[in-house]
């Protein structure tokens, strides 16, 4: 048996019964009544059946692959976040096509304080049939004048008044202001508005009139507005579900998984339009000659077909047709009918709510029943209320498996295999038959067994809702101001990185030649890059803070192999020798091939010794930029830049001599490492240098020194993300302007999550995982946000760093006399090599500022030792060449 058969979904075998168990049914129930009555049973199979369809109807119209006329449209609303709760303002909103053939102008306040409501004032406008179905002008006009008559009463002033339009018809939405309506449906038909912009024809209505002066800010329908308008519980609410004149419902999809949309980022509502659902596959066996006539006796033929099944403005019709039905039959009335019962339209969703309620009893279903001008029976009365229920119960449970679909979407969308969800419920189908709700609920709950789902209902029908989405346009325009305020001091322009490369070539040169720079310009001896003729065993030395590493590196026609082996440094020679520092030491004793096979811990003792002796004869000092360079110029004859972006920057390059003040001799090369961290610590980058930069450095342990170095590189990228989170909090922009202990704390937001955050392959909901182990109280618009300061900083490192690098090759190439200069830039650095984008910054800022260098960026292995090691072969090459 189907689990779904408890609800008494089930067809049943034996002996007739009212859909609804335990309700009295007249024992004399004809074969006819039953037949009509089991039409509307449907199974949990149909059920499930209808769920898959439309799931995969709406994947599909999601993934933009569907027809002119798709199955359901999926389309998306430009509402893109749900409400903080802080919004606040006086809003005007209009409302078309939620409440069937009425328009309501509300005047709604926000308090911005959770929990405290100003009751919105309403009046509800009846429109005239021939409005309805007459010229587009005609309504727009008339709604123009429905405003101003309630505005007119209202103690306004004629400033500015902003407006959110509930439109809730099939629309295209191009923004949140623009709107062409596809196509009517609930009843209205006037001409010329189909293809047009909604928004465009109530704004030149409104001047029509000319009484006010009211901005229309926003467009939504109205399951748009129940969702928004929905009073925060738990967690926010990302699901809308109308049942009124027609129905549909909207939900928060993430925006890369809709196609039509040039989005990657954050979520946005799809107003589904299930209302066009028609897969006849599905609908087909739940469907019954009343649904065919009145499809066919409708204004739309053909369309709407679930819709059809479910909505206010069709449940009474339905009814009415089995009515007629059964009456013709002799079944029902004695046979008779009325004229009033024959004409379309003539039973409301009122008299289903009131004749289907089981409280009411019998006396009411009477009167309703003569109301049309029949004379019933005490079993008609029974009869018409077992009527009611069916169609009615078909509806919900219909209803039911559209949403079961939407939230089989969002497990799959969210990745989370139990959904806890809020489902903001508008409409007069719920407001006037409480038993749709629970129908509803129970199979959902069968239909969608993992998802937890509170049903909230819709506060001032929505109204509310269309203007917090008024007023979270208005918020998120004034955030996204105060946003690109703060960064656009980052966001450097191609005159201003032309500045900085110039100054840079000013102060390279005055560094070289021994005048006042804040580039120190150093020589390191090294004088030639490899040419890729060294061969032989080297030893290399690299000595950091509590190892040292010593390489066994080899160097063949095969190529460089490294091997090496890290000791402990022994306390008494770490405090014998307070210079050594980070350097890498080579000396000329290291580099023959001779100590192949000798012990090599003996020969570094030796070594240790010698220098705290004599002061060992040092061939070279070779810093971490130059040893990137080497190490890369073994593999490319064209690397002559070394270039460090780490825990700092650095960059080294190959020089002419003869431009070197405090080296002797005028012809050769030697390599120059710039020091360039502190490119700028005369004040001359104090132009680019935000309030942010200031704050990293007046916390740090050498403020006013390495300016550059704290624009770049990554021991500061991360403090400067959060100095710039911290004032955008301050701005109440972010975290909803509630500043948190942990984010005060220096260096918390290390520079790695600028690569997490930035790299493309991350979801948003990762860059949430994030912040939120970080402790910050995450809304949705907050991670885009900060994925944006995060761009914004690590977008400056790069292109700084860029700026220098083309300072470089661009002196390199003049040194030469070249018209193109083709160079290669050996890379070293985490920040450089991990972070997603930075590599390509730099590349592309040094294509831009030096467009007749060529220039390739080489990221070396091992660039310390393998690099130090070519030092002394390159120096052994030479000093060969000098002996022959
Ligand atoms: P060093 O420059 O000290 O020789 P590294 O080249 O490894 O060492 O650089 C270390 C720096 O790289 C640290 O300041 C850290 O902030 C930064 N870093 C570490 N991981 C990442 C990452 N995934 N993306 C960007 N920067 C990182």
């Amino acid at each position: 048996m189907d689990s779904i058969g408890s609800l008494g979904l089930q067809q049943g075998e034996g002996a007739p019964s009212c859909p609804q168990e335990g309700l009295p049914c007249p024992s004399n129930s004809s074969e006819m009544v039953q037949e009509c009555l089991q039409q509307f049973k449907v199974t949990g199979a149909q059920l499930r059946q209808i769920q898959t369809s439309l799931l995969g109807s709406m994947e599909q119209a999601l993934r933009g692959q569907v027809g002119p006329a798709p199955a359901v449209r999926m389309l998306p609303t430009y509402v893109g976040s749900t409400p903080h709760g802080t919004e606040k303002g006086d809003f005007v909103v209009l409302e078309l096509g939620a409440t069937g053939a009425s328009l309501r102008v509300l005047w709604v306040t926000l308090t911005g304080i959770e929990g405290h409501k100003v009751e919105p004032r309403s009046q509800e406008f009846v429109i005239p049939q021939e409005v309805m179905l007459g010229p587009g002008q005609q309504l727009f006009d008339f709604a123009a004048r429905c405003l101003s008559e309630f505005l007119d009463v209202l103690p306004v002033d004629n400033q500015g008044l902003q407006l959110g339009f509930s439109f809730s018809f099939p629309c295209h939405q191009t923004g949140l202001d623009k709107s062409t309506l596809i196509s009517w449906t609930k009843g209205f038909k006037c001409s010329d508005v189909e293809g047009q912009d909604v928004v465009q024809l109530l704004r030149d209505a409104i001047q029509r009139q000319g009484a006010y002066s009211i901005d229309v800010v926003a467009v939504v329908n109205d399951t748009v507005g129940t969702m928004m308008g929905c009073e925060p519980g738990v967690g926010p609410c990302e699901v809308g579900l109308v049942v009124d004149t027609g129905t549909n419902a909207c939900y928060m999809e993430e925006a890369r998984h809709v196609a039509v949309l040039d989005e990657d980022r954050g979520r946005v509502c799809i107003s589904i339009e299930w209302g066009s659902f028609s897969d006849e596959g599905a609908l087909g066996p739940v469907q019954t000659i009343f649904d065919h006539t009145l499809d066919h006796e409708s204004l739309n033929p053909g369309a709407q077909r679930f819709e059809k099944m479910i909505g206010g403005l069709y449940l009474g019709e339905l009814v009415r047709l089995v009515l007629v039905h059964l009456a013709q039959r002799g079944v029902l009335f004695g046979g008779h009918t009325s004229p009033v019962l024959r004409s379309q339209g003539s039973i409301l969703l009122e008299h289903v709510a009131e004749m289907e309620d089981p409280s009411a009893g019998a006396a009411r279903v009477h009167a309703v029943l003569q109301d049309l001008g029949l004379n019933p029976k005490a079993s008609d009365a029974e009869w018409v209320q077992c009527v009611c229920m069916a169609v009615c119960m078909r509806a919900a449970q219909l209803c039911a498996a559209a949403l079961a679909a939407v939230l089989s979407r969002l497990q799959y969308s969210r990745e989370q295999q139990a959904l806890q969800i809020a489902v903001a419920t508008g409409g007069r189908v719920f407001e006037r038959h409480p038993r749709f709700l629970s129908v509803l609920r129970e199979t959902v709950m069968l239909l969608a067994p993992n998802c937890d789902v509170s049903f909230i209902p819709s506060v001032d029908g929505g109204g509310r809702g269309v203007a917090m989405v008024t007023a979270v346009a208005a918020r998120l325009a004034a955030h996204r101001r105060l946003l690109e305020e703060t960064l656009a001091p980052f966001r450097l322009t191609r005159e201003q990185l032309a500045e900085v490369q110039a100054q840079m070539r000013e102060a390279m040169a005055k560094g070289l030649q021994g005048e006042a720079s804040s580039l120190r310009m150093l020589p390191t001896y090294v004088r030639a890059t490899p040419d890729g003729s060294e061969r032989g065993d080297f030893l290399a030395l690299d000595l950091g803070g509590t190892n040292f590493r010593v390489l066994l590196v080899r160097v063949t026609t095969g190529g460089v192999q490294i091997s090496s082996q890290i000791y402990s440094i022994p306390e008494c020679v770490a405090q014998g020798s307070g210079q050594q520092g980070i350097l890498l030491n080579w000396t000329k004793g290291f580099n023959a091939s001779d100590c192949e096979g000798q012990d090599v811990v003996c020969l570094l003792r030796e070594a240790i010794r010698r220098r705290q002796a004599v002061e060992l004869n040092v061939v070279a000092i070779v810093n971490d930029t130059v040893g990137t360079m080497m190490s890369c110029g073994y593999e490319d004859p064209h690397c002559e830049v070394g270039l460090i972006v780490g825990t700092g920057t650095n960059v080294c390059y190959m020089e002419e001599l003869r431009n070197v003040a405090s080296v002797d001799g005028d012809s050769g090369q030697m390599c120059i490492n710039t020091e360039w961290g502190a490119f700028g610590d005369d004040g001359s980058l104090s132009m680019l240098s935000t309030r942010f930069d200031a704050s990293v450095d007046q916390a740090s342990i050498n403020p006013g020194k390495q300016r550059f170095e704290k624009m770049i590189s990554g021991m500061y990228l991360g403090e400067i993300v959060r100095h710039i989170l911290l004032h955008l909090t301050s701005l109440g922009v972010l975290f909803r302007g509630q500043q948190t202990q942990r984010l005060q704390t220096r260096d918390i937001f290390k520079t790695k999550f600028l690569s997490e955050i930035e790299s493309d392959s991350l979801a948003l909901r990762q860059v949430r995982a994030i912040l939120e182990d970080l402790g910050l109280p995450l809304t949705s618009d907050d991670a885009l946000m900060v994925l944006e300061v995060c761009q914004a900083v690590s977008q400056r490192a790069a292109q700084l760093c860029g700026a220098g690098v083309a300072a470089v090759v661009e002196k390199i190439r003049e040194n030469r006399g070249l018209e193109e200069l083709t160079i290669s830039v050996g890379v070293d650095g985490t920040l450089y090599k991990l972070h997603p984008h930075f590599s390509s910054l730099v590349a592309a800022t040094v294509r831009e500022l030096a467009p007749r260098c060529v220039v390739t960026f080489l990221q070396s292995e091992d660039g310390s030792g393998k690099g130090a090691a070519l030092v002394t072969a390159v120096a052994c090459r030479l000093a060969q060449r000098t002996r022959i």
